[in-house]
């Protein structure tokens, strides 16, 4: 109870930040232009153009914060949905700044997809004994305003997003996998198969993915066989498309395409955010393809949690800059 006495007061949108580590090969001065509170860790210090800027958000995470260090810090929110909540995490930030670090993680040690899809199979399969749950997966990638499945064979095919005519207001998506997961097994077999099927349709994976959304959406159905009651919930992780602008000058047709949606939806979600923190009355989810698929996830009592995440890199400063100040516009 007092649980969600604190969430209500904090409202359902949470912010962190993650700066990301100065990786072996890169040069950088030496200076520190990120910096971080010791007293107090939802502060952030940004050295630009020699001007000190300060940021307040939820929670800093430091280029030494460990993937499991993390995770703890969103692991309460994983599991709500097993209590029938709708969960959104994003990783936002521009390209080489561990959005997919942190989302996927590395092989041998994994981010948040990973370890979000284990703990909720395991929490689903020790939970009291009169409960039966599902849990599916459904991976898909948003590309051009388009919509591609990454766990079935119709990859060439371009998914619509439909509402349910029974009047529910309950979107659906004709054509799109949900892999049922029965056990640990079909989880590594669910991450193999999105990422080779992600790869197999481009020449540069690295690029095509930070152009391109990458959406892993969990849903845990329970039944209690002995009351009858239902719960569902859904945990959508999101490693969005690289935020960083693109010179108008730089960019031509396709590129230029490119940079045109995902300007279009991360400032649609953005926008979304920020009208239902300030609980609008109108959200404007059918602005983009992102925001329209997750609006049942983003309305409401849901959560959402946006991650930040920074370059420490001085060349990357100003980018650093525009995400932060992103995060203050929807925190
Ligand atoms: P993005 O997805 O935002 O483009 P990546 O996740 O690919 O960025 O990260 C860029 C590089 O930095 C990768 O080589 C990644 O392994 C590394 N990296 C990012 N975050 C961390 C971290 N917290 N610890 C160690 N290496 C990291
Ligand atoms: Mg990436």
């Amino acid at each position: 109870k007092c649980h969600n006495e604190l969430v209500r007061l904090k409202g359902n949108i949470r912010v962190f930040c993650r700066v990301r580590p100065v990786c072996r090969g890169e040069h950088d001065s030496a200076e520190n232009m990120v910096s971080f509170d010791p007293d107090d860790d939802a502060l952030l210090y940004l050295s630009n153009k020699g001007k000190l800027m300060t940021f307040e958000l939820d929670k800093v995470f430091h280029p030494q914060a460990t993937q499991e260090g993390v995770f703890q810090e969103v692991q309460s929110l994983v599991t709500s949905c097993i209590d029938g909540f709708n969960v959104c995490i994003f990783a936002y930030g521009q390209t080489g700044s561990g959005k997919t670090y942190t989302m996927e993680g590395v092989a041998k040690d994994p981010g948040i997809n990973q370890r979000a899809l284990r703990l909720l199979f395991s929490e689903v399969t020790e939970k009291a004994p009169d409960w039966d749950f599902k849990i599916t997966v459904s991976m898909v990638e948003i590309y051009n305003e388009t919509l591609r499945n990454l766990l079935g064979d119709n990859q060439g095919e371009k998914l619509d997003i439909k509402m349910n005519p029974d009047g529910s207001g309950q979107l659906y998506v004709p054509g799109l996998t949900e892999f049922t997961v029965q056990s640990p097994e079909d989880i590594n077999r669910v991450f193999e198969l999105g990422h080779m099927n992600r790869a197999t349709a481009c020449t540069n994976l690295n690029e095509h993915s930070s152009r391109s959304h990458a959406l892993l959406i969990i849903t845990v159905a329970g039944v209690n066989f002995s009351t009858g009651h239902r719960t569902q919930g859904k945990l959508n992780l999101v490693d969005l498309a690289g935020s960083e602008r693109i010179a108008k000058s730089g960019a031509e047709g396709s590129r230029l395409r490119e940079a045109q949606c995902i300007n279009k939806s991360l400032s649609a979600l953005g926008d979304v955010i920020n009208a239902l923190r300030s609980r609008h009355s109108h959200v404007p989810f059918r602005n983009s393809r992102l925001t329209y698929l997750l609006s049942d996830s983003l309305s409401g009592d849901s959560k959402t949690l946006m991650m930040v995440q920074v370059s420490p890199l001085v060349c990357n400063m100003s980018e650093s800059v525009c995400s932060l100040k992103f995060a203050q516009r929807v925190r």
